[in-house]
């Protein structure tokens, strides 16, 4: 428990410290992506109106110098003058005025016209000194008023507008739509009302705006950061993902103290049967070694007169000797199961001879507890493959068993039948019985049921972990019925058909 606690701290305490500054980091990571963020966002609007400033340019000094031209050469002449108009889709309205604002192109103008005229060349004056290229607002109306002059060198102004429609398909779209960014640009004039848009700004954030030079004076342009693309949500993603790697990190964590928590336990009780285990063994052997000298030293003496009560003690040494040899070949065989050295050795067997031969070695002690023996070995069952030294041994350990965990009720039950294609071996009692609970596990090696202790039946632990190996090594099982005061039953199943794995295992 305090290793869980050791473990949990030295591991959790680290982590926390982690995920506090992964915490802190991707904070200012957030603010630096933003920063850079808008830092880029700037670069490219920059050039993005400066792209635009280009095109427009590069049309307009087309035009002017298509108009002056035509005008060099042929004077203001309204046919040639409507056919330089007509080849600049983006100018629309040209107007030639001489310096005091009287239209001297197109030759049909009306009253307003030729106030919106005058005013155009009032204005042009005014901001004379200025380069030969201006633009003035009108009425809401965008003028460029540039300088030209004729062939008999008169100085007049041209003053055109551009054609909104062309503006945005031709010079807008065409300049913005290719830049490849993550944001979106958005042209708005003087009002901030969006002149035009790539794609709809729906959720969409102003980061911020650059202003066009000369080209588009007063207007802007926006850059706007699409919904759900601000490093913010990028970085809410990628906290989230953090999180969700820390929550599984110490999930895994605490499972792995869990496991080796339970691994520690299942060691140190190993270690704790083992050490029981030396001990049963050890106090297993000295109990018949002690019978057995103490009435070989009587006889020795001669002082057992009488016939039947010596060959009484010489049956006793010879049930201690078999107890003892049957102890010493259950834990030399289980140490050769452990190393992996045991191999059994299979022929066909007859039952029921093996059978008889393995109570016989009980005869003495059954007689002498007033045990009631009944025996049911069908007829005519064949001959099985089995190693009948092994099989005998595990017979003997479950009939040992059955004497040694009965209390008033002395009844040994030992049947052969064959049960589809198996030889059904039972042993039955009707002694202490075995809880539930503790069923699988007296198959483990080393494990005694907590009863054996109590009620002082010493043993070692071993018998059914051998008799487990024997029946898995011939392919077969073993199994029991039991239930506390009312006996139990182990029944030992082998193919009749050898199909086991034996040899060692
Ligand atoms: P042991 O040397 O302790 O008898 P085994 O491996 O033969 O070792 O048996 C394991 C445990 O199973 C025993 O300690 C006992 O608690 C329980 N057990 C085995 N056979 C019986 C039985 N016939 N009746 C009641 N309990 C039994």
């Amino acid at each position: 428990m305090r290793f869980s606690v050791l473990a949990l701290g030295a591991i959790v305490a680290p982590a926390v410290i982690v995920a506090i500054l992964g915490w802190v980091s991707l904070r200012q990571w957030e603010r630096s992506a933003e920063l850079l963020r808008r830092e880029q966002a700037r670069d490219m609007a920059t050039m993005a109106a400066e792209k635009v400033e280009m095109t427009l340019r590069h049309v307009e000094d087309g035009f002017v110098e298509r108009l002056q031209a035509t005008l060099a050469a042929r004077g203001v002449e309204p046919a040639a003058l409507d056919r330089v108009l007509a080849g600049e889709p983006l100018v629309r309205g040209l107007r030639l005025l001489d310096s005091r604002g009287a239209i001297l192109y197109p030759r049909a103008a009306s009253d307003a016209d030729r106030v919106v005229a005058r005013r155009l060349a009032a204005a042009a004056v005014a901001g004379r000194g200025a380069p030969g290229r201006r633009t003035i607002v009108l009425d809401g109306e965008r003028w460029i008023v540039v300088t030209v002059s004729t062939r008999a060198a008169d100085t007049l102004l041209a003053a055109f507008a551009y054609d909104a429609d062309v503006l945005r398909r031709d010079v807008l779209a065409a300049s913005l739509a290719p830049l490849e960014s993550a944001t979106i640009f958005v042209v708005v004039d003087e009002q901030g009302r969006p002149v035009w848009a790539p794609a709809s700004l729906d959720g969409a954030e102003r980061l911020l705006s650059v202003a066009f030079r000369d080209a588009l004076p007063n207007w802007q342009l926006a850059v706007y950061q699409p919904a759900g693309n601000a490093p913010r949500e990028a970085v809410r993603r990628q906290v989230t993902i953090f999180m969700a790697a820390f929550v599984v990190l110490c999930a895994v964590i605490v499972a792995g103290i869990a496991v080796t928590w339970r691994l520690m336990r299942r060691e140190t009780e190993m270690a704790r049967l083992k050490s029981d285990f030396v001990a049963n063994v050890s106090h297993d052997l000295k109990t018949p070694l002690s019978v057995i000298r103490m009435f070989g030293e009587t006889l020795e003496m001669g002082r057992v007169s009488d016939e039947p009560r010596r060959q009484e003690y010489y049956h006793v040494i010879t049930r201690e000797a078999e107890r003892l040899s049957r102890l010493i070949d259950n834990v030399l065989d289980f140490s050769r199961i452990e190393s992996g050295r045991r191999r059994y050795d299979i022929v066909p067997t007859a039952v029921e001879p093996l059978v008889r031969e393995t109570l016989d070695a009980f005869a003495y002690p059954l007689a002498q507890q007033a045990f009631k023996v009944e025996v049911t070995i069908a007829p005519d069952l064949p001959e099985v493959p089995m190693d009948p030294e092994a099989v005998g041994q595990a017979l003997a350990n479950l009939v040992d068993n059955a004497v040694k965990y009965s209390a008033e009720d002395r009844v040994l039950t030992v049947q052969a039948h064959v049960d589809g294609d198996d030889l059904v071996l039972v042993v039955a009692d009707h002694g202490i019985g075995i809880p539930r609970a503790e069923q699988v596990r007296i198959f483990d090696k080393f494990y005694r049921a907590g009863r054996s202790e109590t009620q002082g039946r010493r043993g070692s632990g071993v018998g059914l972990a051998l008799v487990r190996h024997v029946a898995e090594a011939h392919g077969g099982s073993v199994s029991v019925v039991s239930a506390p005061g009312e006996g139990s039953r182990f029944i030992l199943r082998l193919p009749l058909a050898e199909r086991g794995a034996h040899g060692d295992a």
